[in-house]
């Protein structure tokens, strides 16, 4: 045990379940969830399928991001108390994109004892199929579901040259994939990683331009739950944004942003607009 940990508190343990098939549940994670006094799940109707399942008669109380605050002090309060907790959510690993991440802060502020019991995550799924480059990438969670707000994320991943992984929800798919287009590029190559481990999983493997192509005339493809992978920028266009920081940056030396904007757009042939955006965060 750590220096600064309460040896008196219960563990807090952080486990995943399967994100579909149910014989990805490990046997350690049937284990702890069958010994904890309480179970804090995502959805307990949900969950209570997956512990009917395995014969887990565990309590469960639920713990959602419209609870989460209230919840995590009680949750808190009774591991102090000795007792031991396992957080679940409805699919995979907890905490990413799901509920947990308040009661794990404040498990670690009150030197509660946090244990992981690894196992499913769609992300890490989904690289480990896409066949694309794994050795560095970005999980950018859900791309914001307003088409602007989207839009000006993607513009942010242009330059990215690390593998990209996305969740995206089945009905918004085709639109992502258009705005994906436009922002990276139609010859980027890229991932849908559909169903993961379900019986209909299937992985569409092409460039963006033909992935948007195929979701609009396919509508299996739209179906199910989606992770997105998408190649990294090219080293080349990376040398571009890097040569984009420097002339602005030299330009800003005497110029307000938008006089450096304005120069810039003429000489790199970019967006006045970007190149704007760019100048204020540099300034
Ligand atoms: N915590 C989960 C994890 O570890 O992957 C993710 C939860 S997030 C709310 C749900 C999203 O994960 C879905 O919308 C989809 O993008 C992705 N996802 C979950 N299960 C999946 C599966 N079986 N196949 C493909 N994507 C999946």
């Amino acid at each position: 045990m750590a220096d600064g940990m309460n040896e008196k508190a219960g563990i807090l343990y952080v486990v995943a379940t399967p994100i579909g098939n149910l014989g990805d549940l490990t046997p350690r994670a049937r284990e702890v969830l069958a010994q904890v006094s309480l179970i804090a799940a995502e959805d307990t109707r949900h969950s209570g399928q997956l512990l009917k399942h395995f014969g887990i008669e565990t309590p469960v109380v639920s713990l959602h991001e419209h609870n989460e605050a209230q919840r995590s002090a009680m949750l808190i309060e009774r591991l102090l108390a000795g007792e031991s907790i396992a957080l679940i959510s409805d699919a995979g690993t907890p905490l990413i994109s799901d509920p947990g991440f308040d009661l794990v802060a404040a498990a670690h502020e009150k030197g509660i004892q946090v244990t992981a019991v690894p196992g499913p995550c769609a992300a890490i799924a989904a690289l480990s199929v896409a066949g694309l480059p794994t050795d560095r990438f970005v999980f950018e969670g859900f791309l914001p579901a307003k088409p602007s707000a989207r839009r000006a994320r993607l513009a942010t991943l242009r330059n990215e040259c690390r593998t990209i992984v996305l969740y995206e929800a089945p009905h918004r798919l085709r639109e992502a994939l258009n705005d994906l287009v436009a922002a990276l590029g139609a010859d980027r190559r890229a991932v849908v990683c559909r169903e993961l481990t379900k019986r209909f999983e299937t992985i569409y493997s092409s460039t963006l331009e033909q992935l948007a192509a195929m979701s609009a005339s396919d509508p299996d493809m739209s179906r199910g739950e989606i992770v997105i992978v998408i190649d990294g920028a090219a080293a080349e266009a990376t040398a571009v944004s890097l040569d984009r920081e420097r002339l602005l940056q030299a330009l800003l030396e005497e110029l307000t942003p938008s006089q450096a904007a304005k120069i810039a757009a003429r000489i790199i042939g970019d967006k006045r607009s970007e190149l704007y955006e760019l100048a204020m965060k540099l300034k």
